[in-house]
């Protein structure tokens, strides 16, 4: 009977070993995880579940039960630590047997990068958001009126911003560069997001990197790159994520940003899958790697069907949402080179980015406008742009633009 095994009881393994049984898929599964807790969604971490509006259990993907209902093998708590690609071996932590695999796949996710112990970053209070653990070691410093200095104005940072704002925290937001989003978006939706955070209260100062963070044990303040110094409680930092390429590399796979992929979420190696966070791909003749829930979803439903011998493709649709108090923002498409940018203004609060490329339409900011999100996902994957003068006058029916 073969056995196909995947590393990493994230949201692309559960979606993974999930896609292979609904295929028909009768072997052996084993999903390995280095967790205690069963596959579980991240995007609340940051969002309802810091509020504490969200039990764990409404976290997970699915219930626990699911994975033997279906003849999974889940083992938690177990890190894979090596790959023999030639014996096709998975070697697993102390104590644990190796694997021998038919074809595996790796869904390790990412590392958040953290701050140089050189300049504080080891001291206690100083956190990152990733986890479950994260969150859960995070959620007892929410307590009103303390202070907080988050470092980094990306998605996790203003989630996180916006959480304790809620919960009446004083927050200090600081960004090297020029802007919030500025790796990620365009100068209006970094605006937009500035002035909201604003009129919550958040201090937000851009341009304005960490010097070094104070204290003795534990974090007391923080001296900024302008000389200001400002005390905190804790300190949240945002700076970016790490894809977990460890394992991929020291089994010799091609690993550039991330392990890279073919078209058919292949490794370098023809028995050797992956998906997620950890995996790049090829996009419009480009290298990338994205970083979301439908990324890894879609991959690994891909990779499922593949490692069972069809031959299908991988075409990324990249889309992404972030929630920040009560603005849901939607992102369909990737704004990489865009040469101009369309506003469009739909009333009572809701309003769109459009962002086009040489004519086309490649990517769209919808800030509480559902249906802007909606209508411009589907223009870019099927490839139509209509007229920026169109999307950008309130009074044009988007719907109908589909149908031009
Ligand atoms: C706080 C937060 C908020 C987010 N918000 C959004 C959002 O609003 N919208 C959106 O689209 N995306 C969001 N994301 C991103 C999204 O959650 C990720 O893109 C997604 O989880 C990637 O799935 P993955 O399976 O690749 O990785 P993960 O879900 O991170 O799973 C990887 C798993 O592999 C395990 N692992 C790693 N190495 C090993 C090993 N050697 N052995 C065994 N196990 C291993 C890890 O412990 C982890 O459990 C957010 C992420 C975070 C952290």
């Amino acid at each position: 009977m073969s056995h196909f095994v995947v590393v990493g009881a994230g949201q692309a393994g559960s979606s993974l070993v999930a896609k292979l049984r609904s295929s028909g898929f009768d072997g052996k599964i084993t999903l390995v995880g280095a967790e205690d807790v069963p596959p579980y969604q991240r995007p609340p971490l940051s969002k309802a579940y810091l509020l504490g509006e969200m039990e764990e259990e409404r976290l997970y993907l699915r219930p626990e039960s699911y994975y033997a209902e279906h003849g999974i093998e889940l083992k938690l708590s177990t890190r894979a630590v090596g790959i023999d690609p030639v014996d096709r071996i998975l070697t697993l932590e102390a104590g644990e047997e190796p694997i021998h695999y038919d074809a595996l796949a790796l869904t390790t996710g990412s590392h958040p990068r953290t701050l140089p112990a050189a300049i504080g970053g080891d001291l206690d209070g100083v956190m990152t958001m990733r986890d479950l653990r994260d969150a859960d070691g995070m959620a007892p410093e929410l307590v009103a009126g303390r202070k907080v200095l988050i470092v980094g104005g990306g998605y996790i940072g203003l989630e996180a911003a916006a959480v304790c704002a809620k919960k009446g925290l004083e927050v200090t937001l600081v960004e090297a560069a020029d802007r919030i989003l500025q790796r990620v978006a365009a100068p209006e939706t970094s605006a937009f997001f500035r002035d909201l955070h604003g009129s919550h209260g958040v201090k937000i100062l851009e341009k304005t990197g960490l010097e070094r963070l104070l204290g003795e044990d534990r974090v007391t303040g923080a001296r900024l790159t302008t000389g200001e110094e400002i005390a905190t409680d804790f300190v949240v930092v945002g700076v970016g994520i790490e894809p977990a390429t460890i394992l991929a590399a020291s089994a010799g796979l091609s690993v550039e940003n991330g392990i890279e992929t073919d078209s058919h979420c292949r490794t370098s190696d023809p028995h050797i899958w992956a998906a997620g966070d950890c995996a790049s791909c090829l996009f419009e003749g480009r290298r990338i790697r994205l970083e979301s829930v439908g990324n890894a979803i879609d991959m690994a439903e891909v990779a499922a069907l593949n490692m069972m011998g069809q031959e299908t493709e991988y075409a990324p649709k990249p889309w992404f949402w972030s929630d920040q108090y009560d603005c849901k923002l939607q992102i369909a498409g990737l704004n990489a080179g865009y040469d101009a940018i369309h506003v469009r203004d739909s009333g009572a609060g809701a309003r769109s980015h459009w962002y086009y490329r040489q004519g086309r339409l490649i990517a769209v900011d919808a800030m509480n406008d559902s249906r802007a999100y909606m209508v411009g996902k589907r223009l870019i994957e099927s490839g139509k742009s209509p007229a920026p003068e169109a999307v950008s006058d309130p009074a044009t029916d988007l719907k109908a633009l589909l149908k031009a």
